[in-house]
């Protein structure tokens, strides 16, 4: 506990520490959360897995234990925003545990889920308030919510909070906060979109930057299984015999793709559950909590569905689909090394995604060894991926030709059955001229 005690937080949140179980500060929280306690600005430069939420959550459970004022009815003394539904409950969850005891309460706010409870909670005034930006515009603008007493803000993932669309509401929120207050931001990655925000929103910030992407991608034992498309269910069924696998994430490409796979490996008794952006939010936290549990062995998650929880039992990343942006596989597989742990992740390549793999590889710069010890291994010959590639875009015409028959077939029913107020519109150009010919044809 040494270096935690170097770290000047109160007796209570160092027992908190202890009682987690870690030995020491990973590298963010060493870095920033001694320029947090002397209330500066942060720009933090990390990804989930590297023990950020803590490096935010200790300074600000250390403030508001250290001044003890009453959180008024609609108000907050610490906002953090986050993107999903999924990260808020953990960070919530993280609030929770490292501040029991102290006479602090958190809360969370999202959409997905009835209003009602989060204005109650609002009525009495909340100490830390965990919130996606959607939900809390809502209920800012309904007059649930002031940020009178607001001391500090968190912008949780912002790279990722712009990918995401929620720049107008962020602003919206940023712009009701008090001028007086101490700002973090985070994000994974730095483009000129989030340093412009930084620069708007923090004043004369500490910059943190930890774990280059790179290298929590080195620590994990990453292969690569060539594969024919029609076979990867099979593949999928044969890694996952292997007993190692205590608990793997599987990444689909789609959602139906995600729940197919469900289906097919609950009818060869291997215990899966998919999280995606259909399933409603019930759905999502219980198969999270059973996953977690290690109630099932397999959990199956989009992207977007994935990116940022914390599932600390993950031993295997599998990548049933190579992604179509490189960014995309180091976040997946960072899902199997978080804090400082190793991981293994296996991706099936079939020939249309050699691209994609090769994209990958240029991306991480590593070329990812290829195993071959798998029954269904095949060599992606050129002449196989173009064909393949071929078969690709043929389906991939054949269903934007369909859509498009689909909406046609629909545009002429709604015309239809319209009829009625379409006749008494004057006759386009082309009808003019067809009648005039008529007459003149007539009149010949
Ligand atoms: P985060 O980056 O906040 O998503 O944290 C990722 C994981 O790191 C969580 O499971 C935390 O419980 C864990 N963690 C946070 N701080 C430490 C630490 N000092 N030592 C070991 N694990 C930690």
């Amino acid at each position: 506990m040494s270096e935690f005690n170097k770290l000047n937080l109160n007796n209570d949140l160092l027992k908190a520490i202890k009682a987690k179980g870690y030995t020491s500060p990973t590298p963010i929280q060493a870095e920033a959360v001694p320029p947090l306690l002397k209330g500066k600005d942060l720009l933090g430069i990390a990804q989930t897995g590297t023990g950020k939420t803590a490096a935010f959550a200790w300074p600000i459970i250390n403030k508001l234990a250290k001044d003890k004022t009453k959180t008024k009815p609609k108000n907050c003394r610490a906002l953090i925003l986050t993107p999903t539904r999924e990260l808020a409950s953990q960070i919530c969850e993280n609030f929770r545990t490292y501040s029991k005891g102290m006479g602090i309460f958190s809360g969370v706010i999202f959409g997905g889920v009835g209003k009602q409870g989060q204005i109650t909670m609002m009525k009495k005034g909340c100490d830390v308030l965990i919130a996606t930006p959607g939900r809390l515009v809502d209920l800012m603008s309904e007059g649930f919510i002031t940020f009178d007493q607001l001391e500090i803000f968190v912008l949780d993932e912002a790279d990722r909070m712009l990918d995401m669309g929620f720049i107008h509401d962020i602003k919206k929120v940023i712009a009701l906060l008090p001028k007086k207050r101490q700002t973090m931001l985070f994000s994974a990655t730095m483009p000129s979109s989030i340093s412009g925000l930084a620069k708007s929103l923090l004043d004369n910030p500490t910059r943190v930057e930890v774990t280059p992407e790179n290298t929590t991608v080195e620590k994990i034992d990453q292969t690569v299984l060539m594969v024919e498309k029609k076979n990867k269910m099979h593949l999928l069924k044969e890694t996952l015999s292997d007993a190692t696998i205590k608990s793997a994430l599987v990444f689909s490409r789609t959602k139906h793709g995600a729940d197919r796979i469900v289906r097919e490996l609950l009818k060869s008794e291997i215990s899966a559950v998919a999280i995606h952006g259909n399933k409603a939010q019930g759905a999502r936290e219980r198969a999270l909590k059973d996953f977690k549990a290690g109630k099932c062995k397999v959990l199956v998650a989009t992207d977007i569905a994935a990116r940022g929880i914390d599932i600390d039992r993950v031993t295997h990343v599998i990548n049933f689909n190579l992604p179509e942006d490189a960014e995309s596989y180091v976040h997946r597989i960072g899902r199997t090394a978080r804090a400082g742990r190793d991981g293994v992740s296996v991706s099936f390549c079939e020939a249309t995604e050699v691209k994609l793999l090769k994209n990958v590889e240029k991306f991480i710069k590593y070329k990812i060894p290829v195993n071959t010890d798998h029954d269904f291994h095949v060599v992606h010959t050129k002449e196989e991926i173009a064909a393949q590639e071929k078969l690709k875009k043929e389906a991939k015409a054949k269903h934007l030709a369909d859509r498009q028959k689909v909406r046609t077939k629909k545009r002429n029913s709604q015309n239809a059955r319209s009829g009625s107020i379409r006749t008494k519109k004057a006759p386009s150009k082309n009808t003019k001229k067809k009648v005039t010919k008529k007459k003149r044809g007539s009149r010949r």
